[in-house]
């Protein structure tokens, strides 16, 4: 507590408070001074989330403050024309259990442990007040809420509900979020760097946006010069948000850019060399006990994905597995490369940069 962390585990409580899940309790250390408030859930191992180290009420007031903080860093973090981004990432902007993201004018909420769900009626409150927004949509779908005893709740909180395909812009380029129904919030805003990256690289090469999702690498990369993109998923919905992106920033659609298949049946097959490939899939582990599975899968497309690189050509791949570390993801590379090397063929000259997002 004194080091600022923000979590008291179960063990390290020796008299626990008679208090519902969500209550805010004081954090009192051993000689009887007072550490921190946060909320609490005896059914959590972490038993207090602390959102202040200072005696002052936890409020619609307390959050706004908080809240208008998180947002004025990152807006002055944020490249220029860019209206989506992550307002408040809950324990690292210091409101554990909460997100906000910004699309457009609309907030996109979710709410994650009992502790936040108390402060509902504050948090619409200060996110009112913090963002103007045009409305407040709540996405709180995340397993984690059954852990802290939670129903996941889905709808508007406030204000106008976000059109279904609604147009944002990221570093100038437009990009389609479906807030009620897409991925994540909507979109995801955490991969604003890599497309940027690929805008860079993609002049002039023929490009693979495999796992493209709503296709933001895929127009980046028309945008950026690429002469050809094809874009793989095996969900219609996410190829024609692609489209639709595609048509947003005045881009010309191919239904044949647009393939619905099975990423790792596409990659197998003995088709055309890209000069620039991306991988982009969802988490292959879940868990820690789908790691070594997960490493396997990564393996494969990136050797995969290799193989079917010009030489001199760009691979990009990511992870969005929590359980596997960057350590851990780059022997998914320098093994392969070893692999290219012995084979001679010259992908393994290639620039390859891995990111854990
Ligand atoms: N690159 C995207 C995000 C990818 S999310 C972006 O920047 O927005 C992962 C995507 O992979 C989802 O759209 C999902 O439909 C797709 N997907 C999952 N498994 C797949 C598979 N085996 N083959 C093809 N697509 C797959």
């Amino acid at each position: 507590m004194r080091a600022r962390h923000p979590w008291i585990f179960s063990g390290a409580v020796a008299r626990e408070p008679e208090a519902e899940p969500g209550a805010i309790v004081d954090v009192i250390g051993h000689d009887g001074e007072f550490l921190a408030r946060g909320t609490y859930n005896p059914d959590s191992q972490i038993r207090v989330r602390v959102f202040t180290f200072e005696q002052e009420p936890i409020d619609a007031a307390f959050l706004t403050r908080r809240l208008t903080e998180a947002r004025r860093w990152r807006r002055a973090l944020l490249p220029e024309n860019t209206d989506c981004f992550r307002v408040c990432f809950s324990e690292g902007d210091s409101l554990p259990g909460l997100i906000v993201d910004e699309y457009a004018g609309y907030a996109v909420i979710q709410i994650l442990t009992a502790g936040a769900e108390a402060l509902r009626g504050p948090i619409v409150d200060a996110v009112t007040a913090a963002i103007g927004p045009r409305g407040i949509y709540e996405r709180s779908e995340s397993a984690f809420r059954a852990d802290e005893g939670l129903e996941k709740r889905h709808g508007v909180l406030a204000g106008e509900e976000p059109p279904p395909e609604l147009a944002v812009t990221e570093n100038g380029m437009r990009l389609i979020a479906d807030i009620a129904h897409g991925q994540k919030t909507g979109l995801f805003l955490d991969q604003r760097d890599a497309r940027k990256l690929a805008y860079k690289i993609a002049d002039g090469r023929t490009v693979l946006n495999a796992f493209s999702y709503s296709g933001g690498f895929g127009a980046a990369a028309m945008i950026g010069g690429a002469t050809r993109v094809v874009n793989v998923d095996s969900s219609a919905r996410a190829l024609e948000l692609g489209r639709r992106t595609y048509e947003a920033n005045g881009l010309a659609v191919d239904d044949a850019d647009f393939l619905d298949a099975d990423v790792f049946d596409f990659l197998r097959e003995d088709g055309d060399a890209f000069g620039f490939v991306i991988l982009d899939p969802p988490a292959f582990a879940k868990s820690q006990a789908g790691v070594s599975r997960a490493l396997r899968g990564y393996k494969e497309i990136i050797m995969q994905g290799l193989r079917r690189l010009e030489p001199g050509g760009f691979l990009m791949a990511f992870s969005c597995s929590g359980h596997v570390d960057t350590a851990l993801f780059q022997k998914s590379f320098s093994a392969r490369r070893s692999t290219c090397a012995a084979r001679r063929r010259s992908c393994c000259a290639s620039a390859t940069r891995s990111t854990i997002r």
